[in-house]
Parts: structure tokens; C-alpha cells; sequence
């Protein structure tokens, strides 16, 4: 990409996309476009047509998607396969009509099997069952990388598709039903501290691991492998460690400073029990994460204070 050329990045109100927009600013792109949903519906075929049409953007992140923690996914599972199919269809497919010089698409880990060998190679894409909880979603994410990958081959397009383990940071969602862990243990470990409770719930039992990532570092990446990836396979974006759910809690328990209890509730459900990537590919390609998980949780924290109070 070169620095005046035309990038869309769809999602810029999200988690990842927020923090794309601000590596290409802090990198010196100076062609950016981003539209706010309330002007665009990515749904809508028709006003994804058209916007294409009238700006022609020459590179595209595909960061927008109806995302969720476990329990929204396993309660809303219509609105997960159907929002994001319907956004992914309608931009890989205006980025073809619109002749899109390459295009990234965010995926996510949950397409690998429940139970796949850990940590997960890309290969490892349709060996074996999906997680239940997520598995509208994950099918979702699954045709948008058939979409990129069958259009490279007859279309003869760039298209990538990144997958990112867990992330969390700026921008992410704090909202107790529908977040993911890392945000909602950080707003419940502080309001327990606030209001001097005994105690903080754990959904699960805390067995479960799972690897997270930075999101600045996360969007870092993205724009290294537009800049030096052309192959048609999937890449894993990770760290390449992991930790369990009950050791999490106890690491944000500390950087927040409360000095209750955890109470961990097996009513809730564990989802899968590990996802960690391999990023064998991704470190070869020249990328690598830098940012420990400890000083990540103060950075997303601070941002949380700063912002959400
Ligand atoms: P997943 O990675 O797709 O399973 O999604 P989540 O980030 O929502 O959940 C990861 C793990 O954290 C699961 O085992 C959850 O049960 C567990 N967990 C513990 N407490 C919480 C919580 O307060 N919110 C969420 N979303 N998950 C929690």
C-alpha cells in the first residue's frame, strides 16, 4: 500500500477496526475512508454497491462483523450467521466489482474444530466438529474465507484472511451480557472494588484457556501482511501462549487491586476448552507480538477508566 492510495476500513467503530485506522494514521496513510453505520448499512447490498462505486477504494480491511462473548453467540445465533454473512458477502463482493486491489479479511479462531491439536495450525481448518456455542458464527467466518479464497482462484483477486485469536483493548466491548471475558472480568473486578464487594463471579469453571491479544498489535499485523502477504492460506494472528480463565481472573484481580474473592459459577458454560494458535507462519513472514499480556491488561484497563466512567 502506498501512502496516499485509498484504504476502506469497514468496522472503524469496533475493536479491530478502530485500531486499524489508527496504525494507518500513525504510519502516515493519508487516504483513509470509513463510514459510521447510521450512513451505511453493510447489510444492504445495494449501499454497499454504491458506496463502491462512488469512492473506489484500492484497499480494503474487512473488520466489520457482529461479534459476541459466549453467551450472546448461543443466544442470538440467528443474528450472528445472518448479519455477518450478509456484510462479508456484500463487501468481497463490491470489492470484486469495483476492481479492490486487495482485501483483508478478519476471521477468527473459533473455525478451528473444538477440539483440535493444540496450538492450531492453519491446516487444521475443517478437520473435525465446531464449538456448539459459536458455530453460526464461526460457519459465517468459515464461507467468508471460501469467498476470499474461491475468488482468487477464479477471479484472480487478492484476497487474505487473517485469523485472530482473542483480543481485547480500546474500543472493546464492556458490556456484561454480551462481552467477551477479558473486558467483562476487568469492569467486574473494578465495580467490585468500587463498591467493596466480597466477591466477583467467574463464569465457568475456570479451566478453560485461552490466548489474547492486544488489539493495537493485533492491527499492527494486519497491515504488515497486507503490505507482505499475497498467498491465498489463512494466517494465524496470536502470541503463541495461553492462560487459563481461573489464572486470568486472579492477574486482573491484582492489576485492579481488588481484595475480595473470586467465585467461579458452573452453571455458566466453559465453551471450548483451549484455542491456541500457532503462528509459526506468522513469525516467518516477520511479525511477531511484543506486548506481555500483564501490561496489556493495564493499558485496556487504564483506557476502560478513562473512557467508559
Ligand atoms: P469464547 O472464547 O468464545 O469462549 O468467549 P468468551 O470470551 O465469552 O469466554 C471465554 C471463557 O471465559 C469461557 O470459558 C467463559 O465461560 C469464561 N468467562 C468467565 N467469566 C466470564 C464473563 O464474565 N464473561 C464472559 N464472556 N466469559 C467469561
Amino acid at each position: 500500500m502506498e501512502k496516499q492510495e485509498k484504504i476502506f476500513i469497514a468496522g472503524h467503530r469496533g475493536l479491530v477496526g478502530s485500531a486499524i485506522l489508527r496504525n494507518l494514521e500513525n504510519q502516515g496513510y493519508s487516504n483513509l475512508l470509513y463510514r459510521a453505520s447510521s450512513e451505511m448499512d453493510l447489510r444492504n447490498q445495494q449501499e454497499v454497491l454504491e458506496f463502491f462505486k462512488s469512492e473506489e477504494p484500492e484497499f480494503v480491511f474487512l473488520a466489520a462483523a457482529k461479534v459476541g462473548g459466549i453467551i450472546a453467540n448461543n443466544t442470538y445465533p440467528a443474528d450472528f450467521i445472518r448479519d455477518n454473512l450478509m456484510i462479508q458477502n456484500n463487501i468481497i463482493d463490491a470489492s470484486y466489482k469495483f476492481g479492490v486491489k486487495k482485501l483483508l479479511f478478519l476471521g477468527s479462531t473459533c473455525i478451528y474444530p473444538k477440539f483440535a491439536p493444540q496450538p492450531m495450525k492453519e491446516e487444521y481448518l475443517l478437520t473435525g466438529e465446531l464449538e456448539p456455542t459459536n458455530e453460526p458464527y464461526a460457519i459465517a467466518k468459515i464461507a467468508g474465507i471460501k469467498m476470499c479464497q474461491s475468488y482468487n482462484r477464479q477471479y484472480g483477486t487478492k484476497y487474505i484472511s487473517v485469523m485472530p485469536t482473542n483480543l481485547y483493548g480500546p474500543y472493546d466491548n464492556f458490556d456484561l451480557e454480551t462481552s467477551h471475558v477479558m473486558p467483562a472480568l476487568i469492569r467486574k473486578f473494578h465495580e467490585a472494588k468500587e463498591n467493596e464487594s466480597s466477591f466477583v463471579e467467574v463464569w465457568g469453571t475456570g479451566n478453560p484457556k485461552r490466548e489474547f491479544l492486544y488489539v493495537d498489535e493485533l492491527a499492527d499485523a494486519c497491515v504488515f501482511i497486507m503490505n507482505h502477504y499475497e498467498e491465498n492460506e489463512i494466517v494465524n494472528i496470536g502470541v503463541g501462549e495461553d492462560i487459563s480463565i481461573g489464572d486470568l481472573a486472579r492477574l486482573i484481580k491484582d492489576i485492579v487491586g481488588f481484595k475480595g474473592a473470586i467465585r467461579f459459577d458452573s452453571s455458566k458454560p466453559d465453551g471450548t476448552p483451549r484455542k491456541l494458535v500457532d503462528v509459526t507462519k506468522l513469525n516467518k513472514l516477520g511479525w511477531k507480538a511484543e506486548t506481555s499480556l500483564e501490561q496489556g491488561i493495564k493499558q485496556a484497563y487504564k483506557w476502560f477508566m478513562d473512557n467508559q466512567l
